[in-house]
């Protein structure tokens, strides 16, 4: 089981108490990108091309954990950027994991074996490495070489040393069935605890925006990999009705705020994966969002997304709701033969808004009016308030 037993039990108990309370929406996972820093610049990334300014920003520690009081969601992911390179990373990790959360560290692994032994193994915590297929594929993806072999190296020694190991696997166009396929049968060779897996988000400010999958081929992607994956036992941390989403049997819509962001930013409006507004606080966030306005079929940007911070937690809401249905899936595995669902219509889309600019100038004035000296005494040396050095010496005399 790619998801340990009490992990299961207790997110599912979450969930079920949600719906007995009649709570419209929750969260399920909180993503925390604590910083966008990162020591790789891949293709499919829309995270990296900030001015340094931003990309020197850090949540604090305190912020981390006040992220996690106001969401209260049962599971975390650790995100960025690289998180590694956060130097309060342990203590976010074991604060996050003695308030009982699940905590997923999602890294690309170069730093591992220099930071390993700040962390400890617990069933609370499980790394998440970076690995968008094999050697070449992975490689091309993160524009490097090496990097494959080094996730690998990652891997064998978060395992040796009791951890708990799932890899992050998003796959783009031209991905190969079978190559997929023999790379998650290498994956469960290593002895990953499970395999996360989606199609690349076509972020708007991605250097490579040719090889994203529209939703079409998203699906027909999966529908052959999990083809492939019959009576393989490859073991995924994502709900069975997700990857049956994902090979195009459920007609879901997206519901953004199971998966809700907070970043240096702040709150981040309505996903993971746009950036169109920040709230001040998860309140904020969850009651002045114009939810209806986002989702395939609703928004030009979201026209070709299928990815789990959208829809997984979809799936997660129709497992309660049809538990007859995920066992069946979970049995069987993911339909690959009937038609698919029809798909969502894009008629009534909204045209996309594009504010990144905004949002950067936005961001940099914050930073510089925050970086002011204050203009008022600041501290007081013989009960005579002073600002600055040569007024505190002449006080002090
Ligand atoms: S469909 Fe949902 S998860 Fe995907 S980009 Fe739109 S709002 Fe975000």
């Amino acid at each position: 089981m790619a998801v340990p037993l009490m992990q299961a039990v207790r997110v599912g108990r979450y969930v079920v108490k949600q719906h007995l309370t009649g709570r419209k929406r929750y969260p399920l996972v909180l993503m925390l990108e604590p910083l966008f820093r990162c020591n790789l610049a891949c293709a499919g990334c829309g995270k990296i091309d900030y001015p340094a300014q931003i990309l020197n920003q850090r949540m604090s520690l305190q912020e981390c954990l006040d992220a996690d009081t106001e969401a209260g969601a049962p599971v975390i992911a650790v995100a960025g950027g690289e998180p590694l390179l956060h130097k309060e990373m342990p203590q976010i990790i074991e604060g996050l994991i003695a308030r009982k959360k699940y905590v997923y560290l999602c890294t690309n692994g170069l730093l591992l074996e220099k930071k390993i032994n700040d962390y400890k193994p617990s069933p609370f915590f499980s790394w998440d490495i970076h690995l968008d297929g094999d050697k070449a594929m992975h490689d091309a993806s993160v524009c490097q070489e090496g990097v494959y072999d080094r996730a690998i190296a990652a891997i064998k020694l978060a395992k040796s040393k009791g951890f708990r190991v799932s890899i992050n696997c998003t796959l783009f166009d031209g991905a190969q069935p079978e190559r997929v396929a023999a790379f998650f049968d290498e994956a469960m060779k290593l002895g990953v605890d499970g395999i996360m897996t989606a199609p690349g988000y076509a972020y708007e400010r991605a250097p490579d925006q040719e090889h994203f999958l529209n939703r079409q081929k998203t699906k027909q992607l999966f529908r052959d990999i999990f083809r492939l994956g019959k009576g393989r036992k490859w073991r995924f941390t994502q709900s069975p009705l997700f990857l049956n989403f994902l090979a195009g049997n459920e007609n879901y819509h997206c519901t953004p705020w199971g998966k809700p962001l907070r970043t240096v930013f702040g709150w981040q409006r309505p996903c993971y994966l746009l950036g169109e507004g920040y709230a001040k606080s998860y309140k904020e966030l969850m009651e002045d969002t114009a939810w209806d306005q986002y989702g395939t079929g609703a928004y030009e940007k979201c026209a070709d997304c299928m990815v789990h911070s959208g829809y997984e937690s979809t799936a997660v809401m129709d497992a309660v709701r049809r538990p007859w249905h995920i066992a069946k899936v979970a049995f069987s595995g993911p339909e690959t033969e009937k038609p698919m669902v029809p798909e969502i219509s894009l008629a009534n889309q909204r045209p996309a808004e594009y504010d990144y600019d905004a949002q950067v100038e936005a961001q940099m004035e914050k930073l510089s009016a925050s970086a002011k000296p204050s203009r008022g005494p600041r501290v007081r040396v013989n009960g005579k308030a002073v600002t600055s050095s040569a007024e505190a010496v002449g006080a002090a005399e």
